[in-house]
């Protein structure tokens, strides 16, 4: 497996800056991010590191996204999962500012990685003559439930079954095809308006769900000779490019969540615990590696394939530059560092 983390500083807020919050998250340059308070100087080293100035377009440049893309095409199963704490920027880095609200349209410079990787693969299903067939799923895990956040209706929990063929997959799980860019954001918009979210202390519109949207890309051969066809050989490559909007990795006693929240905020931690597990087992060398837990939680089960096998992973590590966030700050990082040394360019 192959992983690129990266990190992603987003500008201060107006309320931060209103409240006069310290910029403590500094870029150095090559990958290196430096964190500097009263009782804390670290610095990180990473694939790459966006600061605030960063634009969108940046980002999907600079972080291999763009390859990524091509690696699906060519039928690898690729995984660009953000996270960090709520508000840190992950939904802002994945969907552009217009997830928030839907009454005006986002400006073209401010589409995020999903919408860039859609034109990207339709660019080249056009230019293959379209011999692409594109179709889309997409998930949430809510406290360790699975929901398809594409089939209309109340949400309904979908089991997750495994099979020697199949691996890891969800029964009954809706796949739309689509051939255009408005048909696949608009079925981004429509899912993410049913995703979970929850106010509390740190946002108002925070998701507590993990989101995966799976896009499935089938090559399909041109005109494969007769002969091919009598073999009965199977010409179609088929690849996914799943983008992963996890939910905020804060932990409990920081958001004043009590209750039900509690409950929301324990599964959420339980399976970034398992997550940040399974990715430090595989970052060791293979013969030193023992078995990798991915059944400790849907998400691992979900993820297992783009983590484990010839999967690609980039990971981008969300964070905010603010002196109030210090300590999500340094978790995200160390978190975000597990991944580091299967640092490999595909
Ligand atoms: P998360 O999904 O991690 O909870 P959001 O993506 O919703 O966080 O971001 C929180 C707020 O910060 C939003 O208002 C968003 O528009 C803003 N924001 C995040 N990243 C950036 C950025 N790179 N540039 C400008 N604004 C950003
Ligand atoms: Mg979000």
């Amino acid at each position: 497996p192959h992983a690129h983390p990266t990190v992603r500083v987003r500008p201060l807020t107006c309320t931060e800056t209103r409240r006069g919050d310290q910029q403590i998250v500094h870029s150095l340059g090559d990958g290196a991010v430096h964190v500097s308070a009263a009782r804390h100087d670290a610095t990180f080293g990473f694939s790459a590191v966006f600061d605030a100035g960063a634009s969108q377009e940046a980002v999907f440049e600079g972080s291999g996204m763009r390859q990524l893309v091509e690696l699906a095409i060519d039928g690898f199963s690729c995984t660009v999962f953000a996270f960090g704490q709520t508000g840190s920027g992950k939904t802002y880095t994945l969907m552009g500012p217009l997830a928030q609200s839907d009454t005006q349209p986002a400006s073209p410079a401010l589409l995020g990685l999903m919408q860039r990787s859609f034109t990207c693969l339709l660019e080249q299903s056009r230019s293959r003559g379209s011999d692409l067939a594109l179709s889309a799923s997409y998930l949430e895990i809510y406290n360790e439930q699975i929901r398809d956040l594409l089939s209309p209706g109340p949400p309904c929990a979908l089991p997750l079954r495994w099979s020697k063929t199949r691996g890891f997959y969800v029964e009954n799980q809706l796949s739309v095809e689509f051939e255009s860019l408005e048909a696949i954001v608009s079925l981004l918009l429509q899912g993410s308006q049913r995703r979970r979210t929850s106010a509390h202390a740190l946002n108002r519109h925070s998701s507590r769900s993990h989101a995966l949207l799976t896009i499935h890309v089938r090559s399909r051969a041109h005109h494969p000779p007769t002969w091919v066809l009598q073999a009965g050989a199977c010409l179609s490559k088929q690849g996914t490019l799943c983008f992963v909007d996890l939910a905020g990795s804060e932990r409990v006693k920081e958001t004043g969540s009590s209750g039900e929240l509690s409950v929301e905020a324990n599964s959420i931690n339980r399976s970034l615990l398992a997550l940040g597990h399974c990715i430090s087992l595989l970052a060791k060398p293979r013969g030193k590696r023992t078995h990798i837990p991915y059944r400790d939680s849907k998400l691992t089960r979900l993820l297992a394939r783009s983590l484990g096998g010839s999967g690609i992973t980039l990971m981008v590590a969300c964070i905010s530059p603010s002196s109030h966030c210090l300590s999500e700050t340094l978790s995200t990082l160390h978190y975000a560092s597990r991944a580091r040394r299967v640092t490999t360019r595909p």
